[in-house]
């Protein structure tokens, strides 16, 4: 019997390698650009056909290489990168392995073109499954271009495997954000089928992480800052009321590069701890610096899963400097209870100047210290205490007439903080403004969406507004809605948009926060709630809108509100699942002074 192993040829090898390497078009665009990043190139442009299923090319402004250096490139396990097995422990560029190139030229046609900048001339170089075609000198641009035609056109199966167009560019997308947020200070360009889909500046982290998502995030994000001897985290975490009902905001940068680490997830997520709703996953850019030989990044072929030699340390302190962000931020929205005055404003104080409310703000303010939690929590608590076992009965919501017959008779109404009361016969009604507001408008848009007559006023100054391109898929599919909402919105551009007209119960200087806040509404609104398109966009809109609430209303706009509520033939008992009134029954009240 002959001997029957046999070394593979080495067109057989990179084709095995490229399969855990190369999974899909987007992980080549990956392999790409972090090569574009190691080469320190001030500006990566990656153009993009069908989803890179027939071209993904990158072009970067980097080292470039020598015309041996390209050919070796595609070599495996052929690198500049790391000499020896030591240099595994230091390891700061994204690639490593060498075998990127040699994988994604096994299974595709590539075309390079590169010039080292001191160089006169560059080279350019056809190979095609491995095999090199062609390779001459070229008058090429200082830095590297390399295009993929026809990714696994000698791989069928894996070809079939690919999903829909749109599924891929989703990947492509979500590789091409990963590195553009680990490195701000590079200029990133994604064009798809001729559509510039990101054109990024160079810039700093938080105005990177808003070029990506929209202007809105701006406000959402909250600075995280600790520096310790085993490492520094730097970064943004999103507020809590902000966080969203899917996953995929949630970022780990560890030496810049991308990772997914459920045990640091955890971390962050345990310092949210109650200030995330149910459900809810927080968002979050965090950038580790640690020494990379406490790391190894060796463990995964696609290099997204790293392994730190002290776990538990580094999950002690993520927690911590989350936590800490969170009890900063807390400081600004939280009243203090004790101080705030407004009880007793007189409710016909529309004929007086109006005074700034009084509230005082304790920078100290940490929502984890027990001690501060309890003060938070006193108005309510309190109440609670003295009422105990009452409780639910006293909460009750009113649904006989006498609440809503007297509609002629004059209203008193004051306003406490975020609420409206409103004495009545048999009890004080209080109402939850922004909700109020917020049910009120739903109503209304929803009569609106229903009926053929659009209204809309003209704006003086038209403005432009441009979505990210995944919402603008979104945009495009609610975009008649939006119009009969009574915005007068025309495309204008990819991804963008020009607006004439908008209905007359936003706020002109808003309208870019409103659209843009109302698609995020749309887009996390769950759909166990709604029922139609219409509901769900009226919904958003309305939410929109009345986020932004504290403030101070004069006697009429709550006697407007009071009525508009007690008019609705289904008096709700909740929005959304909430209360929005309640009525503190006087048979309650006069129980706490017997
Ligand atoms: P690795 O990145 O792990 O070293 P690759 O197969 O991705 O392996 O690349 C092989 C080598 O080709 C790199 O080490 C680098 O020297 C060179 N190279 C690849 N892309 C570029 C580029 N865009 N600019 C300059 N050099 C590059
Ligand atoms: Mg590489």
């Amino acid at each position: 019997m002959p001997d029957i192993i046999q070394l593979l040829p080495d067109a057989v090898a990179n084709q095995i390698a490229a399969g855990e390497v190369i999974q899909r078009p987007a992980s080549a665009v990956k392999e790409l650009l972090e090569n574009a990043v190691d080469a320190r190139s001030k500006r990566i442009e990656v153009f993009i056909k069908d989803s890179g299923k027939t071209l993904i090319q990158v072009i970067d402004d980097g080292s470039g290489m020598s015309p041996s250096d390209a050919r070796m490139a595609f070599e495996r396990h052929a690198t500049s990168k790391i000499r020896n097995a030591e240099d595994l422990f230091s390891i700061l560029t994204m690639g490593f392995r060498g075998e990127a190139l040699a994988s994604i030229a096994a299974i595709s046609q590539v075309e390079i073109k590169s010039r080292r900048h001191e160089d006169e001339l560059g080279t350019y170089i056809e190979i095609e499954g491995n095999e090199m075609k062609k390779q001459e000198p070229a008058g090429v641009p200082g830095g590297t271009s390399i295009s993929i035609k026809n990714l696994f056109y000698n791989v069928p199966a894996r070809r079939n495997f690919l999903k829909s167009n749109s599924i891929e560019a989703r990947h492509i997308i979500d590789e091409f954000e990963r590195v553009a947020y680990a490195n701000p200070e590079i200029s990133f360009a994604l064009n798809q089928n001729g559509i510039d889909i990101f054109r990024l500046a160079s810039s700093n982290f938080r105005q990177r992480i808003v070029a990506i998502n929209g202007s809105v995030y701006n406000e959402r994000l909250v600075p995280v800052e600790e520096v310790t001897s085993l490492l520094t985290i730097s970064g943004f975490i999103g507020k809590p009321e902000f966080s969203k009902k899917t996953r995929g905001e949630q970022f780990f940068f560890v030496n810049k590069r991308f990772i997914k680490d459920g045990y640091l997830h955890h971390a962050v997520t345990k310092a949210y701890e109650e200030l995330l709703p149910h459900d809810s996953f927080a968002s979050y850019w965090l950038c580790i610096e640690i020494d990379p030989s406490r790391i190894d990044v060796n463990i995964h072929p696609t290099k997204t899963e790293i392994k730190f030699d002290d776990e538990r340390s580094i999950y002690a302190i993520v927690r911590a400097a989350v936590k800490r962000s969170l009890g900063m931020y807390s400081v600004s929205p939280t009243l203090n209870f004790e101080h705030e005055k407004s009880f007793d404003v007189p409710y016909n104080m529309r004929f007086q100047a109006v005074p700034k409310p009084a509230l005082t703000i304790n920078t100290g303010f940490n929502p984890f210290d027990s001690d501060n939690k309890k003060i938070a929590a006193a108005g309510w608590q309190s109440q609670k205490d003295v009422s105990s076992g009452t409780i639910e009965k006293a909460f009750e919501i009113n649904t006989n007439e006498t609440l809503f017959a007297p509609e002629e008779k004059d209203l008193q109404v004051f306003q406490m903080k975020n609420f409206i009361l409103c004495p009545q016969d048999d009890g004080l009604l209080v109402i939850d403004i922004a909700a109020a507001r917020e049910i009120i408008l739903y109503k209304r848009f929803l009569h609106q969406l229903g009926s053929s007559e659009v209204i809309t006023q003209q704006s003086l100054f038209p403005q432009t507004i441009s979505f990210s391109p995944g919402d603008n898929e979104l945009v495009k599919e609610i975009i008649i809605e939006i119009r009969n909402l009574g915005f007068d919105i025309q495309e204008f551009g990819p991804n963008s948009y020009i607006i004439h007209g908008i209905p007359s119960d936003v706020d002109p200087g808003k309208v870019k926060d409103i659209l843009e806040s109302m698609v995020e509404q749309f887009k996390h609104n769950s759909s166990s709630l709604s029922t139609g398109l219409p509901d769900k966009i009226a919904r958003s809109l309305a939410k929109s809108i009345s986020i932004r609430k504290n403030s101070l209303l004069n006697a009429q706009e709550m006697k407007m509100m009071v009525k508009e509520i007690l008019k609705m033939e289904d008096p709700q008992r909740n929005y959304g699942g909430k209360p929005f009134m309640i009525l503190l029954k006087t048979a309650f009240i006069e129980g706490h002074f017997s």
